[in-house]
């Protein structure tokens, strides 16, 4: 009977590894029995991003090279997207997403392709995505890969051959809100859960939970209530939150709170962890002007999977008004604090505060800054954070530490149980934030209802905003130099103190996502195409690899037949694509997604292709042309087409063509691009909603004199 049993057990066990991508709850509850894999985002239900893997490490870092390459180019249209996902190694297959929902399965010893999906997505959609086209990662479970893609369906692909199995619709109201996703799923129970991105443009947030199976629906939750007039709270939470918005509300802008970030899962606790977004607008005035907290925007909600209902919730910013967000990853941890266990639940989001909470009750721990704050006068003891009245730009612009860009983005953080330690992809940054007078909601339009100046924009702003950012700076002679500083900060989370910084770049966005190892290392790529090695105790430089290709996602390690590699995306895009940073490896070589690895002893990575230098072509001379049109036009460029197009000439890089060089050809077409939708199936979708035929002309004639500017300047220099 006894060795029956085991034949029996060790015939599951070798059929669960013949599934491909088979990833079970016990299997993912147990996953440092098996170091060498990294079967979620995170890598285990902590999401911690730490491997126990011990070959690579201090002693040898600087032996790491080059072991294979993966070419993940987009096969839609000729913009090269930002890669943000984290791959997933299951068994010996490395499984990543990319644009648009993109996935690729290769063998993770060689890279040798087993299989891609590429989505048969609405290339429109891009319009409707503040932030490139990109996805954050996939899920691997019970030998299916899930993913979303940009246009709303959740999809379940069979991991052995990338054949859809179901997918699911998971938008309301497609037709006239702007949802998108750019997050990954998560599995949690018997559901896979996925959230949606949109705020920019005015949705109400939510996520919906699909059965792992079927996909069939099983529950949806809002994380903002909805409009009174249309209907009851939808449960429990939604009464509690409607308490916070005042009758005044601008239920009309959608209010936001989008869940765009990685979800984490406590399988003991059985609870769903989300992380909520950004307000619409920003500007709470026009939101809210009864100044109430407004949740669950910017909070960390606890869920149970099995029904949708919400468990406990903690806002991180009451009363939102800067474009900060819950979204960053969140890390589980079993720390030691005052000298007691506590089971915690830990983020660095944007607002530059360090959060710890318990994350059984969600009761409030602590809270520090790890980077220079002003938006806050500080935290009480239950949590609550008081909002600072100098960062309050109703009446007049405010200075505001950190960003919108966030003092730590979606760019995961690691942690180091050996060392104790966080290590954030961090950013000291400061803005000008100025009220959009006279808002209202608008379909089709960025409905922030504010206007941000950070540093790094300032060439794309008019003169009359650079003086007033530069003004608005002086006249606060005890605030820090706006200028941009990247760090990788290591953060003590138990004593919320900083153990070491150092600096990634003085670029506008330099440092990627974190990996970190048993072997006391912290690993990091760089926008300027470099992959860096670092000792995780000391943050001392062991390795430095240049690879030719910006890396903004987070690198992972895994092993296989004993060999221990790190792998990792490259790429660059996402939402600095308009404006690439002047750092940005793309300045240099040719810039496109592919998936690197690297090995002890491997040799030098190939480089991509230099890029070949830009001209600007001879602008044709049109009858409608005037400067007073051109000047005109200057405002609405800005305000419709800067957000993807706004790179001007070699100063600025942008991932999309630059409209101030057109071929004589484009600007022939350019009404029928701009209204008609020529170019939609490449992503450039009619604007014929919002702008009218004399925008378009007005546009054009800016595009023109701009033209006309370049290209004398390129003749004088000849
Ligand atoms: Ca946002």
């Amino acid at each position: 009977m006894t060795r029956r049993l085991t034949a029996a057990v060790l015939l599951a066990a070798a059929c669960s590894r013949s599934t491909p991508g088979n990833v079970t709850l016990n299997r993912w509850k147990a996953a440092d029995q098996e170091p060498g894999q990294w079967m979620s985002l995170g890598r285990t239900w902590k999401a911690d991003r730490f491997s126990p893997l011990t070959k690579i490490s201090d002693a040898n870092a600087g032996q790491l090279g080059f072991a294979w390459e993966y070419e993940a180019r987009s096969h839609r249209g000729r913009v090269e997207h930002g890669q943000e996902s984290t791959p997933i190694v299951v068994d010996g297959v490395l499984y990543a997403s990319g644009p648009w929902g993109s996935v690729f399965a290769v063998d993770a010893r060689t890279g040798k392709e087993k299989w891609r999906h590429d989505p048969d997505v609405d290339a429109s959609y891009n319009r409707r995505a503040c932030c490139d086209v990109v996805s954050r990662g996939l899920s691997v479970w019970g030998g299916k890969v899930y993913v979303a893609t940009l246009d709303g369906f959740l999809k379940a692909l069979d991991a052995g051959s990338g054949k859809e199995l179901w997918r699911a619709d998971t938008f309301m109201d497609r037709d006239s809100r702007f949802y998108t996703i750019t997050g990954p799923p998560q599995v949690a129970g018997k559901v896979v859960v996925i959230g949606n991105s949109g705020a920019e443009f005015g949705v109400r947030g939510y996520i919906t939970a699909y059965d792992l199976e079927t996909g069939k629906q099983a529950w949806r939750f809002f994380t903002v209530p909805g409009d009174p007039a249309k209907g009851p709270p939808e449960n429990d939470a939604m009464k509690v939150a409607a308490k916070t918005w005042g009758p005044k509300t601008d239920w009309e802008s959608g209010l936001g709170g989008t869940v765009w970030g990685e979800m984490t899962y406590d399988p003991d606790l059985n609870l769903l962890y989300v992380g909520t977004g950004n307000s619409t607008p920003y500007s709470g005035w026009n939101r809210d002007p009864s100044r109430g907290d407004n949740l669950y925007l910017v909070s960390i909600l606890a869920i149970n999977p099995d029904d949708g209902q919400m468990k406990w919730h903690y806002q991180e910013v009451p009363w939102e008004l800067w474009d900060f967000t819950a979204t960053a990853n969140m890390i589980l941890a079993d720390l030691t604090i005052d000298g007691k266990p506590r089971k915690v639940i830990m983020q660095a989001p944007k607002d530059g505060i360090y959060y710890v909470l318990d994350r059984v009750t969600g009761q409030f721990i602590s809270g520090k800054p790890f980077v220079f704050v002003t938006w806050t006068d500080g935290i009480d003891s239950m949590g609550r954070a008081h909002v600072s009245e100098t960062a309050v730009y109703q009446k007049k612009p405010a200075i505001v530490f950190p960003t919108e860009a966030g003092a730590h983005n979606w760019q995961p953080m690691a942690f180091n149980p050996k060392t104790g330690l966080t290590y954030i992809p961090a950013r000291e940054q400061g803005m000008v934030i100025a009220d959009v007078p006279g808002y209202k909601w608008t379909k089709g339009r960025d409905n922030v209802g504010s206007a941000g100046m950070l540093g790094f924009i300032l060439d794309l702003v008019g003169p009359a905003d650079r003086k007033l950012f530069d003004d608005t700076f002086k006249a606060n002679p005890k605030m820090p130099s706006p200028a941009t500083k990247e760090v990788l900060i290591a953060w003590d989370p138990a004593t919320q103190k900083e153990k070491w910084r150092v600096p990634t770049g003085n670029g506008d966005w330099a440092g990627g996502g974190v990996l970190t190892t048993a072997g006391n290392l912290v690993i990091q790529g760089t926008s300027s195409g470099h992959l860096i090695v670092y000792r995780a105790d000391s943050g001392e430089k062991l390795q430095d690899i240049t690879v030719g290709t910006a890396i903004m996602a987070a690198p992972i390690s895994y092993e296989i037949e004993g060999e221990q590699y790190v792998a990792v995306l490259a790429g660059f895009g996402g939402a600095v694509a308009p404006v690439y940073p002047k750092e940005m490896a793309g300045y240099t070589w040719q810039n496109y997604g592919r998936i690197l690895a690297f090995k002890l002893g491997g040799a030098k990575t190939p480089l991509p292709p230099l890029r070949s230098p830009q001209h600007t072509p001879e602008p044709p001379s049109l009858a409608f042309y005037s400067d007073t049109l051109a000047a005109q036009g200057e405002g609405i460029f800005l305000g419709t087409c800067g957000v993807c197009h706004g790179a001007r000439g070699e100063a600025r890089l942008s991932a999309y063509p630059d409209l101030h060089r057109l071929t004589p050809e484009t600007h022939a077409a350019f009404d029928s691009i701009v209204l008609g939708g020529k170019l939609k199936t490449s992503g450039m979708s009619s604007f014929g909603d919002v702008l009218k035929p004399a925008d378009v002309q007005a546009i054009h004639a800016y595009l023109l004199r701009e033209q006309r500017t370049l290209w004398q300047e390129e003749q004088s220099k000849r």
